[in-house]
């Protein structure tokens, strides 16, 4: 299935962001250890975490780096996935919850040393995360999930008020997450791998051809 994205003037992070950093489309035979397709948030991750372990790393991205799904995210970098601690444990158990969690909470660090490494083109913030009730039952489920979470470890708690002009009975907080601009974050994290890592954009069929060539 193919998924249509809005165009560029409908999406905040690349309206308001500074010109692009543009890198070569590949135009001819390459050989690498590691070829990593995408250049999304999973794609450059795996990228970072590779430029320092002697192997020969390109990054082949179909597109502009950064312009799919992250640069269109709604730029939080959270534990808190709605009510998932609920359903993680009843259906897989706490311990596979605890390790959701812990995974979660490692990620929320990592992206936040790594965008301290990138600097203010981050825009990364250390903030909270609310999943909000509006009603009686949904308080309910937060007190379950609150619960949940607070047993996988997140330091999880209920209050009554959440800081944004909206009617809420009651929210969960998540404390210490973060929020970012997932555009400017992904193209200064190109930035810095790309000292040590070959990228091209636009190279979704050459990329896909030479595949297939073997
Ligand atoms: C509306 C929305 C809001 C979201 N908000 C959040 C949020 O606030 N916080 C959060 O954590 N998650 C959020 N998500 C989920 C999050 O965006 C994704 O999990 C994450 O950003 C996806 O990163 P990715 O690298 O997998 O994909 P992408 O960012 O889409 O990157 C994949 C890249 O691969 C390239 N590509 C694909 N096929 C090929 C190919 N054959 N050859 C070369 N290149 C190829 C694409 O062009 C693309 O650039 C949101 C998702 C949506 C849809």
């Amino acid at each position: 299935m193919s998924i249509e994205f809005p165009s560029f003037s409908n999406v905040f992070w690349l309206d308001a962001a500074q010109p692009l950093h543009e890198y070569p489309a590949l135009d001819g035979p390459l050989s690498v250890d590691v070829a990593i397709i995408g250049g999304g948030m999973a794609g450059l991750h795996c990228a970072w975490y590779l430029r320092n372990r002697g192997l020969r790393v390109a990054l082949f991205e179909g597109s502009r780096i950064g312009t799919q799904a992250t640069g269109r995210s709604t730029a939080k970098i959270t534990s808190q996935h709605g009510l998932c601690y609920q359903t993680i444990t009843q259906k897989f158990g706490a311990d596979h919850a605890a390790l959701h969690a812990h995974h979660n909470q490692m990620a929320v660090q990592h992206i936040r040393q790594i965008a301290q490494s990138i600097g203010p083109a981050a825009a990364h913030e250390v903030r909270d995360a609310y999943v909000y009730a509006t009603t009686d039952e949904e308080v309910e489920q937060l007190e379950r999930e609150a619960a949940a979470a607070r047993q996988a470890g997140i330091k999880a708690e209920i209050v009554d008020q959440v800081p944004l002009p909206l009617k809420a009975l009651g929210a969960l907080r998540f404390p210490a997450q973060g929020q970012f601009d997932p555009f400017g974050y992904l193209q200064g994290l190109a930035d810095l791998i790309s000292e040590k890592i070959q990228i091209f954009e636009e190279s979704r069929k050459r990329c896909r051809a030479h595949t297939l060539a073997g």
